[in-house]
C-alpha cells in the first residue's frame, strides 16, 4: 500500500526505464536481468521518478547507471543500509537493491542479515556469478569448491555459502526465490512476484559470467535439464509449454519453510522457483511510515498498535 500509484497521465514504455547499451561483457547475464527489471517496472507502471535502484560495488554495481530511474551506486557491501534508509524515510518509493556475491555475502554480509530482519518492502536481487568479476577473477564466498582463480590457482579450498539456505535461516525472513538469468520466462515471473511481495523479497539469480566462469554456468546453461522447477499454485507459475524445458518438476508449497530449506540444499541441479513466502511478517517501513510527522505520544501509540498487530 506504500508503493507509488501509477500515474493516470502516463503510459510508461520501456524507454522510460533506461536507454543505451550496458557496458557489461557480451553474453553477461546482467543484460537479461536489466531488461527484465525494466519490463517489470513497465508492466507495474512504476513512476520512474518514484523508483530507486541501489547497488554496491562489483559488475552488478553498474546497474543503476543503466536505469532511467533514480539510483545510488554505493560503497562496497553497503547497498542494503542505503536502500533501507531510502525506504524508511520515503516508504512511497519503489526500491530495488542490486548486489553481487562478493558485495552481499562477504563484505556486506552483516547488512544482508539485518535487512532481511527489518523486512522493508523492496526487491533485493543477488547477482550470483560465483566470482569477483570486476576485479578479474578472485574466489568469492559462493565460488564452488575447487574453483581456479587468481587467489586460488590450484582451486578454492572452502565450501561455498549457499545464499538461499542462509537467507532462509535468518530472523523475520519473508520471501526467498531463486532463478537463473538465461531462462527469461522464469526470471521475469520471479522478479514480478518479488515486486508484488509486501516485504523484502530476496531473489538469488544464478548469473552467467562468460569472462571468468564459462565452464561452470556456461555448461549448465546449455542443458536446461539441469534446472529443477519448484512448482505450486501460490508460487511462480509458468505456462505449460515453458515447464517442459525443465529436467524435473517438484511440487513445493512456499508456505513450508522446512521444505524450503530442504530444497535449498539440492545440489544435483539448480532448484528454481519460490522457496518461501510469508506476507504477515513485521515490516520496519510500516513503523517508519506511521511515524512520519507524529509527535512523541502518537509515536508511542503507533508502536503499541504495531506490537499488538504482530504479536
Ligand atoms: Fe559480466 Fe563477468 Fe563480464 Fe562482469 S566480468 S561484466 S559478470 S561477464
Ligand atoms: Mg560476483
Amino acid at each position: 500500500e506504500y508503493c507509488s500509484v501509477p500515474s493516470q497521465d502516463h503510459d510508461y514504455g520501456m524507454e522510460d526505464y533506461g536507454k543505451g547499451v550496458a557496458r557489461w561483457c557480451p553474453g553477461c547475464g546482467g543484460h537479461s536481468i536489466l531488461t527484465t527489471v525494466q519490463r517489470v517496472c513497465k508492466d507495474m507502471q512504476y513512476e520512474p521518478e518514484k523508483t530507486v535502484v541501489v547497488s554496491g560495488i562489483g559488475c552488478s554495481g553498474r546497474f543503476p547507471h543503466y536505469m532511467g530511474t533514480y539510483g545510488f551506486h554505493g560503497l562496497h557491501g553497503r547497498a542494503f543500509p542505503v536502500a533501507s534508509g531510502v525506504k524508511f524515510r520515503r516508504p512511497d518509493l519503489n526500491v530495488f537493491v542490486v548486489t553481487g556475491d562478493g558485495d552481499c555475502c562477504s563484505i556486506g554480509a552483516a547488512h544482508w542479515v539485518h535487512a532481511i530482519r527489518y523486512n522493508m518492502k523492496m526487491v533485493a536481487l543477488l547477482f550470483d556469478n560465483g566470482i569477483y568479476g570486476l576485479t578479474k577473477k578472485q574466489t568469492s564466498p559462493t565460488s564452488p569448491l575447487g574453483t581456479h582463480s587468481n587467489t586460488h590457482p590450484r582451486g578454492s579450498v572452502l565450501p561455498p555459502i549457499n545464499p538461499i539456505q542462509t537467507t532462509l535461516g535468518l530472523a523475520n525472513v519473508s520471501f526467498v526465490a531463486q532463478t537463473v538469468d538465461w531462462n527469461s520466462a522464469h526470471l521475469y515471473a520471479t522478479v514480478r512476484k518479488a515486486a508484488e511481495h509486501p516485504g523484502l523479497a530476496f531473489v538469488r539469480i544464478v548469473q552467467r559470467c562468460p569472462a571468468f566462469m564459462r565452464d561452470l554456468y556456461g555448461d549448465i546453461a546449455v542443458n536446461p535439464k539441469n534446472l529443477i522447477l519448484l512448482s505450486h499454485e501460490n508460487g511462480i507459475n509458468l505456462k505449460p509449454k515453458a515447464r517442459k524445458a525443465f529436467g524435473r518438476v517438484i511440487e513445493h508449497d512456499p508456505s513450508n519453510i522446512h521444505k524450503a530449506r530442504e530444497h535449498a540444499e539440492i545440489n544435483n541441479g539448480i532448484p528454481i522457483g519460490l522457496l518461501y513466502q510469508n506476507t504477515d511478517n513485521a515490516r520496519y517501513d510500516e513503523y517508519g511510515a506511521h511515524n512520519l510527522g507524529m509527535g512523541v505520544e502518537e509515536k508511542k501509540q503507533n508502536l503499541e498498535s504495531l506490537l499488538d498487530q504482530y504479536s
